[in-house]
């Protein structure tokens, strides 16, 4: 069956039992689970003129399949979650790889052993590797930070050589910060790692869904009992109304179509746009994407390579690197970051934490508490770093929650 597209105009809310902001993974997952396990109607609400989120991917002018939001490499240690995925697509072995790009000579990313011999050369890095050994163990993964604090002369030459050639100007680029500044998890993601292991990613699943995201949420969506609304914002369909009329009142109702709506609502958007920003808005980077298409066959060693010392971009992928798609064509992606500032024409791609920017979340969180009907769930929703996988999970538990609340699995 295809995707029930409807109009936000034509339709009677009391036909759905649960409206859903978004088709991302985290409404995907939870409009699937609510329709097919619960017999519910679920409503999505979808701002953009497409489903799939972040995953979204399409066929571009040369016919290379590509990303329109971020290069997205699935993995997970969750057999749960991969499993869950495989019901919807075909998959594709893939095991991601990363070079950063060190004035002209490719590092293997995380920093490794490999790397550590291209830097140091041989000897010396046989050496040194032979202490990290000592110290944290072989085949151990070390934060930056962690190994930054290493109490021995040796190890805090090689900290300052990774912090300095693959974290610095990489995070400054991205975040607008330097590493000591972003928060401690954001540079954990890719630790310097013991070992020969090449691979950006050491968990057990790993793919590309192998006829795209689209086509995956395609299928995910494609049930019947799931309606989507297109080129919907929340924000201009929902009226909410509040406890009383001071600005930390409490939301009382969500109304649609002039009537409290009181089934579930998983929200996925941004929590401070549907509060109208009130307490001024979150912080978030956003990215600009520049693509380019070549008459030859690949352009790139590796899917992606990280410009941890020069260029004003971030990374660049090779989309056909990750889909193994063949062609004599091949569009690249240069990814540049800056800061948030305007939800009319940017998307928030990257919560930026700290203790700050969460307290401030939290003002946001503390008017929703008081409507037992409302869940927000996701990278957005939940100003967090989120992984697929992890999304995945999450939208999972919510869906059993919801369900075993209305009493309906079956
Ligand atoms: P999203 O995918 O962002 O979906 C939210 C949806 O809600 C969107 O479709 C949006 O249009 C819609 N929406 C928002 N506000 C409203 C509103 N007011 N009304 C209606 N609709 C609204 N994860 C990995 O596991 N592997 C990767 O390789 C990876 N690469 C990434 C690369 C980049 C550049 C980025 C930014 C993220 C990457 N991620 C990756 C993370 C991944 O994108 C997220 O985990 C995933 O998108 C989260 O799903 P979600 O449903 O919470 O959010
Ligand atoms: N990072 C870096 N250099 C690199 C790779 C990562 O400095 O070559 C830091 C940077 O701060 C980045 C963070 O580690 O934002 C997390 O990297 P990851 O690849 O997980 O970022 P994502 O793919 O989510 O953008």
């Amino acid at each position: 069956m295809a995707l029930n597209i409807c109009e936000f105009k034509d339709i009677d809310i009391e036909d759905y039992d649960a409206v859903v902001v978004g088709s991302g993974f985290a409404g995907s997952v939870c409009a699937r689970e609510l329709a097919e396990r619960g017999g519910m109607r679920v409503l999505i609400i979808e701002k953009r003129s497409h489903i799939a989120g972040n995953m979204y991917d399409e066929y571009d002018e040369a016919g290379i399949l590509v990303h329109r939001y971020g290069p997205h490499i699935f993995h997970t240690y969750d057999q749960h979650v991969f499993d869950y995925v495989r019901r919807f697509a075909g998959w594709i072995g893939y095991q991601h790889h990363v070079l950063a790009d060190w004035y002209g000579t490719y590092l293997p990313v995380p920093f490794n052993k490999n790397s550590m011999e291209i830097a140091f050369g041989e000897e010396k890095a046989a050496h040194l590797i032979q202490k990290l050994i000592d110290v944290f163990g072989d085949e151990r993964k070390v934060t930056i930070t962690e190994l930054r604090e290493a109490d021995d002369p040796e190890l805090s030459e090689v900290a300052d050589f990774v912090y300095k050639n693959v974290f610095l100007y990489y995070t400054q680029k991205q975040w607008g910060l330097t590493p000591d500044e972003v928060d401690p998890s954001v540079t954990a993601r890719v630790p310097v790692f013991i070992s020969r292991d090449d691979r950006y990613f050491q968990d057990t699943y790993q793919g590309m869904p192998a006829l795209g995201y689209t086509a995956l949420f395609e299928e995910m969506l494609s049930y019947d009992g799931i309606d989507i609304c297109l080129s919907t914002d929340a924000a201009s369909i929902f009226d909410l109304e509040f406890e009383d009329a001071s600005e930390d009142a409490k939301l009382a109702a969500i109304k649609i179509k002039g009537k409290a709506f009181t089934g579930p609502i998983v929200y996925t958007g941004p929590l401070d746009e549907l509060f109208c920003g009130r307490f001024g808005r979150l912080p978030y980077r956003t990215l600009d994407f520049v693509y380019e298409t070549y008459d030859e066959e690949y352009k790139l060693p590796c899917a992606t390579v990280n410009y941890t010392v020069t260029e004003d971009y971030t990374r660049i992928t090779e989309f056909k690197r990750l889909s193994g798609q063949r062609s004599d064509k091949t569009t690249i992606m240069k990814e540049y970051s800056r800061a948030y500032e305007d939800p009319d024409t940017q998307i928030p791609y990257y919560a930026i934490l700290g203790e700050e920017n969460a307290a401030h979340y939290q003002r946001y969180l503390s008017l929703t508490s008081s409507l037992d009907n409302f869940h927000p769930l996701g990278r957005l929703a939940e100003y967090r770093y989120y992984n697929m996988d992890k999304i995945i999970e999450l939208a999972l538990q919510l869906s059993d929650e919801l369900l075993a609340e209305a009493g309906k699995q079956r």
